[in-house]
């Protein structure tokens, strides 16, 4: 069993091995998906999802979604991520239609997928509203309340990953979070930020009176259900 598993990370910059811990590591645009499914295939703590984040829908360009699908069906490892909607942003409209072309091949290909989401969360509700989604799907970076928690807990398999619990807002959307839904992160370059995910870990098992093994199972859990080959993931 892993100490932790980092349940959103990146692969920004070049890393030598990450030890100690499992990882999900997300690509944010086509060009950055060989790196991270290499990456993950050398390193079998690694959990690779590849997909187009909302901040590079200019990036989904010619035969994405057809490559995308290609590359999921030879990694049967691979989950869907980072995807989503980012109101803070201007094209929504484009990436709209990013996400839900992702959520269907997700779909159809039984991954989980790991999503990013900025003042939409009307948008999102409205789109499993219309399209049933059974896999489980994670809401990374994690700080909205309790309505959010519950709404999104009515209409899909939510998972909530949080990277801090250092505010009495972060308390309070901590508790919220069904125990066996809530993940942990750190959204940075791999093996960058164990010390805080540890300290978050053990406020999080205070806070909500768990083990910070319980964490872990979750983000297990996420990979299990999400994946095809779960075989591909060492669980130690
Ligand atoms: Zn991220």
């Amino acid at each position: 069993m892993y100490k932790f598993i980092d349940a959103h990370c990146h692969l920004t910059a070049p890393v030598q091995s990450v030890e100690n811990g499992g990882y999900i590591c997300n690509a944010t645009r086509p060009s950055d998906w060989s790196c991270v499914l290499k990456f993950a295939e050398q390193n079998k703590n690694v959990a690779p999802c590849v997909g187009v984040h909302p901040w590079y829908v200019a990036s989904a360009i010619g035969n994405w979604a057809q490559d995308m699908r290609d590359i999921l069906i030879a990694t049967p490892n691979a989950m869907v991520g980072e995807i989503g909607l980012d109101c803070a942003r201007d094209n929504i409209a484009m990436q709209m239609s990013v996400f839900i072309t992702q959520i269907e091949l997700a779909a159809q290909l039984h991954r989980a997928i790991h999503v990013h989401c900025v003042r939409a969360w009307d948008k999102i509700a409205q789109i499993f509203r219309t399209q049933k989604f059974t896999l489980p799907v994670v809401f990374h970076g994690f700080h909205g309340n309790a309505q959010i928690v519950k709404m999104m807990s009515d209409l899909c398999d939510a998972y909530f990953s949080v990277s801090n619990a250092d505010t009495d807002k972060m308390r309070n959307v901590i508790l919220a979070i069904p125990r066996d839904k809530i993940l942990v992160e750190s959204d940075k370059n791999m093996g960058i930020g164990t010390r805080a995910i540890i300290r978050t870990m053990a406020q999080i098992a205070q806070i909500k009176s768990i083990s910070e093994s319980e964490i872990t199972q979750n983000a297990l859990q996420v990979i299990k259900n999400g994946q095809i080959g779960t075989d591909a993931f060492i669980i130690r």
